[in-house]
Order: structure tokens, then C-alpha cells, then sequence
């Protein structure tokens, strides 16, 4: 089995990154390729961001908003197994029943799944956590992860304002319990440095937000990544944001913005 969690980002930007902008800068809609074959999230924008040869099998959602779900842009993609949060079940069964009659395919083996619950994937441990986040309809539970295999303990959250304290109490991270550490943070900050007073501050999170997510992590001791490792920020709002260059260059420490094909091995 592989050595530690491979993740290639497919897309970094937030809904509102709608192809390449006046200043040159693409980012496509925010999903992740884990280990070559699983997706988390997937829409047509990155469609070309799959690596030559590879047909991802599987695929978790955090949510039903456009910008990260598009059942048949999996099922193009070759998923053939979804995991979504039983509160918006009935209506994923439908628009892929739908998508894959319109493809002329086999509907895909849909698995509703529960916060806290572990999922196995091979050596690899998927467990699913509350998001601050919301959609049209009033009854879903956004989701985001914990993706643990070996030593590594990563925590993917995106879209969500901050880390909710049950997804910190799960995840180990909150001081008042006991808990293991992450060893890696892969967090939204739809906003920029510039954006703090942003309308999305109940639903989305911002680059100081992650900072201090990250500061108090670490002086708790719930954060403890091989040396050097960066934090990575993504969903990256299209008018929030400088560009890469802007970016790389001012960023706090140790936050580093993600662009769509980096690959990193956690
Ligand atoms: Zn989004
Ligand atoms: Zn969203």
C-alpha cells in the first residue's frame, strides 16, 4: 500500500470562479483527488485536471451545492460508489438515477453517511464531520472530513466558517478532550486578507480565520505536522484574493495557497 495520503488539488477557486478572470488567473471549482482513485467532490471544471490514465471509482461529497456536485460529471469521471450525508440521500438517489439514464450507465451504489461514522477505503480511514455551512435545502448537514491512514491525520474542510465544535470533538482537536492530533490542515479561506468584514463570514471561513485556527492548534498541541508542511487554503473567492504570485508572497506562515494540479503527499 501507499506510503501516506496523496492528495492533487483538481480545483481551488469558490462558485464565483467562473473560467480564467481579466488578470490571467484560473482556479477551477473546489474538489480533491485522494490516493489517485477518490474524489471528494467533482464538477465538469475540472474535468481536464484528472491525471492521464486515471478513472477515479469513488466519490464523497461534502454538499450539494453546484459548485462542488454534479452527478454526471462523476459518472463520466468513472464513479462508481457515492458517500453523502443521509440528510440529502432521497434527493442525490434521484439526480443520479437521472444522470445515469441520460448517459445510458448503471446508477452508482449510493451509501448515506452519518457524522463520527469511520469508513474504510482500502488502508484508508474516511470519517465524516459536521461543516458550518448551509444550502437550499433547510434539512442537509454539510460535511467535512477526516481522512487518517498510518500516521497521518488529515483534516480536508471545505466549505465551512471555521471548524464546528463537534467536527473539532470528533477530529481530536478540541483542548478540552482528549484527543490525537492532526498531522495536516487542508482549509478554505474564501476570503482573502483584505475581506474580513465579507456577507460569507457565517458560512465561509478567511485567511485569518485559518491563521488562527492554526495558532491555537499548535499552542494546544492538537496540530503537529512534519516540519515544513504547510497549511494549504482553498476555495478561494475570485474577488477576495490576489493572485498566486500575490499569494506566495504574502501569506502568513506557515498557510501556503493551493492551485489546481499541486500534488502533495501527507
Ligand atoms: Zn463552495
Ligand atoms: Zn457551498
Amino acid at each position: 500500500m501507499e506510503k501516506g495520503i496523496g492528495v492533487r488539488f483538481l480545483g481551488t477557486g469558490a462558485a464565483d470562479w467562473n473560467g480564467r478572470d481579466e488578470r490571467g488567473e484560473l482556479r477551477r471549482l473546489t474538489s480533491i483527488l485522494v490516493d489517485r482513485h477518490i474524489l471528494i467532490d467533482f464538477t465538469p471544471t475540472a474535468e481536464d485536471m484528472l491525471p492521464e490514465g486515471s478513472r477515479p471509482d469513488i466519490i464523497f461529497y461534502t454538499h450539494s451545492h453546484r459548485d462542488h456536485y454534479n452527478p454526471e460529471a462523476a459518472l463520466k469521471a468513472g464513479v462508481k460508489r457515492v458517500y453523502l450525508s443521509q440528510t440529502w440521500y432521497d434527493i442525490a438517489k434521484v439526480d443520479f438515477d437521472r444522470a445515469a439514464k441520460a448517459l445510458n450507465m448503471e446508477p452508482p451504489l449510493i451509501t448515506p453517511v452519518y457524522i463520527g461514522q469511520q469508513l474504510q477505503i482500502e488502508d484508508l480511514t474516511v470519517t465524516p464531520l459536521p461543516a458550518n455551512h448551509a444550502t437550499g435545502y433547510m434539512t442537509e448537514q454539510t460535511l467535512i472530513y477526516l481522512l487518517e491512514k498510518q500516521n497521518t491525520r488529515l483534516l480536508y474542510a471545505t466549505d465551512t466558517g471555521g471548524i464546528p465544535a463537534l467536527a473539532a470533538r470528533i477530529s481530536g482537536i478540541d483542548a478540552h478532550q482528549k484527543g490525537s492530533p492532526i498531522t495536516a490542515l487542508i482549509m478554505e479561506a474564501t476570503m482573502g486578507v483584505d475581506y474580513e468584514a465579507d456577507f460569507r463570514l457565517f458560512t465561509h471561513s478567511s485567511v485569518a480565520l485559518v491563521e488562527r485556527t492554526v495558532r491555537v492548534l499548535k499552542e494546544t498541541k492538537r496540530y503537529l505536522p512534519p516540519v515544513g508542511q504547510p497549511v494549504y487554503i482553498t476555495h478561494l473567492a475570485r474577488t477576495l484574493h490576489g493572485t498566486q504570485a500575490d499569494l506566495d508572497a504574502h501569506l502568513p506562515e506557515p498557510l501556503r495557497a493551493a492551485y489546481d494540479g499541486l500534488e502533495v503527499l501527507f
